[in-house]
Parts: C-alpha cells; structure tokens; sequence
C-alpha cells in the first residue's frame, strides 16, 4: 500500500447533506420512491418504472418477464460486458448467445448480430459501455422482423444522449445502475423504464413478487455509500484501493445476488438526481475534452461531436498491444493515476460459463480484451494527474524493452480513443 495521491477509476458525488439528511427522511412521510418514479417517468417518458436494488437484479427481472410472456430462451449479448450481463442471463433460466463486437465503436458487429438473430432469441441486449450511446436504432431495424425485443443495457450510460434520443429510452424496455462506479449512486440500486404496455405488464407481474429489503441491507447500504463519500477523494483512495478483499474495481460472475425492490433511503439519497447527474456529466465530458488536448489523442480521429452527446463514465483507449497495455497499468497502480485493464475476460472466457454456452471466434471481443484501457474523467481529475497520465500513456519511464511509440507504424503509433459510434 503506497500512501499518494490515488486516483479512483469513475466517481459519482453525493452531496453531504443528502446523505446525512437521508435517514432523517425517513420520519418526514415524504414518499421518495414515489417520487424518484415520477421523475424518472417525466425526464425519460417511459410508460412504466421499476426501482430494484441493482443493475444486475433489474436486468434479471426484465429477462425473467420476457420469458413469462413467450416460448423462446436465447438472448444475445455483446462478447465483451460487464460480467453481471451473463450473471443474469443464467440467473434468469435463459441461454447466453454471444455476438462479437466491434473494437472502433464498442457496439456489435452488426453482420454477425444479423446472422444471429432468429425466431428463438428472446432478446438482444444493446449496451453503452463507457457511456458512450451504441446504435440501438440500428440493433432494432434488425430484430423487428424476427419479433425480438430490445433490451438496452444503459448501466454506465445514464443521461447519455444522440442524435437519435437519450440513452435508456431508445429500446423497448431499458435498465440503469445507480452502482458505485456509474454516473449517478445510491450505493447499490437499479431503474427499469419500460416503453411498451405489454413488457410494463409482464415486468409488473414478476415486479409483485419482488420482495423489500431487509432493514440491515438498507443501512449497511447507507454505511458504505457514507465511507465512499469520504475514500473516493483522491487524498485518500490510497487506503481502499490497497485493501484487496474489498476488491475494488472487480468483476465478477455470480448469480446468488438478491433481487430487493429499492427502499425509501436509497430514495432519498437521489433527490435532486437529474440536475446532479447533468452536471456530473458536464464535469466528464470537460476532463475528456482536456484529455483528448493534453493527450494528444485527438490527431487521428477526433470525433468531436461525440463530446456533446456521450456521457463519458471512462475515457476507453486501445493501446498498441497486450504488453503496451500491461505495462501502463503496471505504472498506473505504482503511480495512482486511475488507469483502469477493465473486464479481464471476454464473456465466453469466464470460466463459469464453460459448457453453458457455445464456443466461437470473437476477435473484437478479445482485441478489446488485449488492448482496452479506459482512463478516468471525473471532477477529481486534475492537471498533476493528466501530466502522470501523459508520463504512463507515452512509454515513459515504463519498463518494457520497447518504446510504447518505438517501432510503430504511423498510425499504430499512439494509443488512441475508440470513436464513438456517431449518427
Ligand atoms: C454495472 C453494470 C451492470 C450491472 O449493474 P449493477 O448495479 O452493478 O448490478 C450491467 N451492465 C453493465 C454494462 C454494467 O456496467
């Protein structure tokens, strides 16, 4: 443990006085569920919300009231995801069905997604990792035909927007994590907006039976949501982020996560949300404006458009290859400067899922694997921090036997953002 200056991959704020005020709200008599839900209702027009305990569990509910309402059991994801994605798939009963993904835009292949979707998928699961918006629009005209119903993965991508709309309101059914490292927190939490009377009743179906938490979850929820307020400070991120059991950052396969309904504290701590999170957002997208600048990385393909409309949780670079991106996050964690490998695996390398779902060549998937780091971009990301960003992503100081930019070609030469996809 090395006591620095330490920055945390992704931060989202809760002001303090939300926090020390929440279990006093609790007495007021204000409904704050009911409140959150009309918000919610107001900002992305949705026919139906559902608040869950998390990202994972409201997927799992959504999946689970697809498969009430037909026959079919496959639903195709991306190959490279968060691993709750496939933890809740096996949740759920269904089938994984991978579809690779494309490393410049971070959304399917659409050739192969084309190729896969049949009369039994159940649905397709469209995400915006990073926060950057993938072409719903696009995944949609493909599984009209077939019947399929879009799920939109909006976990890291919450007031995200395109041309096209906001991201979370362009599928048939969408879900939001309100985790730690996302774009807005309650601690743990997750919203489903549905967009079609027939999926908001077959969810309010599965919904009923969704239990309340048990008073100890809502206030060791409050408890850690109060000590990241305090450790997510870069003075201080040193002391969690070298604890190992607390397992920062990780990703993990498992399907014995509960499903709760949200409760009124977690509630309570997201008053205010929407304005909070535009500006959380605004505050992203500045730092990758700077960084872009800084940085240097906007010389090949700078698609400045992009800085309007996505929400950039992380800055996502591909490096030149397997070695340039060890030895970055070598430095990175000798340093605190937040560079974060990301998911370890492609989904169908998680071990768990060996013999559940069938084998296939996805490259992008695995050149992501190889090559993805993303780069923090929230408000604690300052102009000491870009230097040692600059020192790690140039090769310098690094230890490996070439030159990050050595004997690249041209246009291999310098890591480089992956665009998002614009439309
Ligand atoms: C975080 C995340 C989830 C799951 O959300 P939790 O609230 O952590 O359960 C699902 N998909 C993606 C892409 C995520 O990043």
């Amino acid at each position: 443990m090395r006591i620095q200056r330490t920055l945390s991959p992704t931060a989202a704020l809760i002001p303090l006085q939300h926090l020390l005020r929440a279990p006093l709200g609790l007495f007021s008599g204000v409904k704050y569920r009911n409140q959150l839900k009309e918000g919610l209702q107001d900002r992305f027009s949705a026919h139906a919300v559902f608040l869950l305990s998390s990202g994972k569990a409201a997927l799992t509910l959504i999946l689970k009231a697809l498969a009430a309402g037909s026959r079919r059991r496959r639903v195709v994801i991306p190959a490279y995801t968060c691993f709750s994605v496939p933890s809740a798939v096996v949740k759920a009963g269904l089938e994984v069905v991978l579809c690779d993904v494309d490393p410049e835009t971070l959304d399917f292949k659409f050739d192969e997604l084309k190729s896969l979707v049949d009369g039994d998928v159940l649905c397709v699961l469209s995400a915006h990792l990073f926060g950057f918006t993938a072409d719903v629009a696009r995944t949609k005209r493909l599984c009209r035909e077939q019947g399929v119903v879009v799920v939109e993965d909006a976990a890291q991508a919450m007031g995200a927007q395109s041309s096209v709309g906001q991201a979370g309101t362009m599928g048939d059914v969408a879900f939001f994590s309100l985790g730690r490292g996302k774009n807005l927190t309650s601690g743990t939490g997750g919203i489903i907006l549905s967009f079609s009377p027939a999926v908001t009743e077959l969810i309010e179906a599965e919904y009923r039976q969704v239990p309340e938490p048990p008073v100890h979850e809502t206030i060791c929820n409050w408890i850690e949501t109060a000590l990241m307020k305090v450790f997510i400070h870069p003075g201080l991120y040193w002391f969690p982020a070298g604890l190992p059991f607390l397992g920062l950052g990780e990703t993990k396969f498992y399907t014995d996560f509960p499903i709760f309904r949200m409760d009124e504290l977690r509630a309570c701590l997201l008053q205010g949300w929407s304005d909070r999170l535009d500006q959380m957002n605004r505050e992203r997208r500045a730092t990758v404006r700077r960084l872009m600048e800084e940085l240097g990385l906007g010389e090949r393909d700078a698609r400045t458009s992009a800085f309007s409309e996505s929400a950039y949780l992380r800055l996502p670079l591909l490096m030149r290859d397997r070695s340039a991106k060890a030895s970055a996050c070598k430095r990175s964690r000798e340093v605190g400067a937040g560079i974060s490998p990301n998911y370890p695996a492609t989904v169908q390398d998680i071990p768990q899922l060996a013999g559940r779902i069938t084998v296939r060549p996805v490259p992008g998937a695995q050149d992501i694997v190889e090559r993805l780091v993303t780069v923090p971009t929230h408000r604690f990301v300052e102009q000491q921090d870009i230097r040692k960003l600059d020192r790690i992503l140039s090769g310098e100081g690094s230890d490996h036997d070439v030159p990050l930019h050595g004997r690249a070609t041209a246009d291999q030469s310098r890591h480089r953002p992956c665009a998002a996809p614009l439309k």
